[in-house]
């Protein structure tokens, strides 16, 4: 266990000092964002090559010897902030090799939420950005930070609109550029950074004249609509749970390795085991069961964002095949 934050001095050299748990009684009552320090006789060490923090190469790593005194005055004007912002192509460099944890700014153009009234466990945030260049991403945030996020509207008394992402995990899936947040994202809203601002009068000065879009947030129980891009990576990242979606897609192909049927008990619709000479149902305790032929039918849908492969049950498939599974079964049968 430690503790990583981030130092800047007064050239923007931002670097990672890290405090092991053993030490972080001394200097934990000083640990505050926003103040300035004098530190001395610490450690210098290599960054990890993964998930990294900063540019740097090099880290400070408290030691026992470490002097570490807040200024009350400081000796020369220090930055405020210091992010490392990527844009489109660059996070994309970035995606899957879990060397960096960059930083973004954007502008929020959608948001859809599972977040509830109540707290649960499966808490979560979709935020589409659009970076520089018109690009867009979807970020991703879980749990407590995304219960803050979907606080934010009713602190703010309105959506927000410039968001600043830190420590982002860029990941891509089917062909499209994710965002997950991770323990050490910092979420910054407007006009809450010097840079946030900045990009929110650009905004404004560009949208003067349009009127505001509607609320942001909304909630996946609305039936969203969802690309199969955004599928794949809800599946991915998230927890299993259940929500109604519309997803506009195409046939591709049937995917048939797995079959397309399997045998369920007709007396309970439980999947039967084979044993030598019959069929068993656990569920029924029955050795020597009736089985009913079903259909699980897996189809690879694409829209123009990626390829999904969704599994057709029963129901579905005897409406799109207007044919039992049983009667299929027996064309088959005569067929060989
Ligand atoms: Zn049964």
């Amino acid at each position: 266990m430690w503790v990583d934050m981030l130092l800047i001095d007064v050239n923007s050299t931002i670097m990672q000092a890290t405090i092991y748990a053993n030490r972080l009684p001394r200097f934990r009552s000083k640990l505050a964002a926003g103040k300035m320090f004098s530190i001395s006789g610490f450690d210098v060490a290599q960054c990890a090559q993964n998930y990294r923090l900063t540019d740097s190469p090099l880290l400070l790593r408290f030691s026992d010897l470490t002097d570490f005194d807040e200024l009350a005055e400081p000796v020369s004007p220090l930055p405020q902030e210091g992010f490392r912002f990527r844009n489109h192509s660059e996070l994309a460099e970035l995606a899957n090799t879990n060397t960096q944890l960059p930083e973004i700014i954007g502008e929020i153009t959608a948001v859809k939420s599972t977040v509830n009234d109540t707290l649960g466990e499966k808490d979560r945030i979709m935020a589409t950005i659009k970076l520089d260049n018109d690009t867009k991403v979807i970020l991703s945030l879980f749990d407590s930070q995304a219960v803050s996020f979907h606080k934010k509207p009713e602190d703010m008394n309105g959506d927000p609109m410039v968001i600043v992402a830190t420590s982002i995990n860029p990941k891509m899936v089917g062909g499209g550029l994710f965002l997950n947040a991770t323990s050490g994202t910092h979420i910054y809203f407007d006009k809450e950074t010097t840079a946030g601002e900045v990009y929110f009068y650009n905004l404004v000065a560009r949208d003067t004249g349009v009127p505001s879009a509607a609320p942001l947030l909304k909630g996946y129980a609305k039936v969203e609509t969802l690309t199969v891009a955004e599928l794949n990576n809800f599946i991915t990242s998230a927890t299993s749970q259940e929500i109604d979606f519309i997803c506009t897609g195409k046939v591709v192909r049937l995917d048939v390795d797995k079959g397309w049927c399997y045998v369920t008990c007709a007396k309970c619709s439980q999947k039967l085991q084979r044993t030598v000479s019959a069929l068993e149902c656990t569920q029924c305790n029955n050795t020597n069961a009736v089985g009913v032929l079903r259909y699980r039918v897996e189809l690879a849908i694409a829209d123009d964002t990626a390829e999904g492969v969704f599994v057709c049950f029963d129901g579905v498939m005897t409406k799109l095949h207007n044919l039992r599974a049983s009667e299929a079964g027996q064309m088959l049968l005569k067929k060989e």
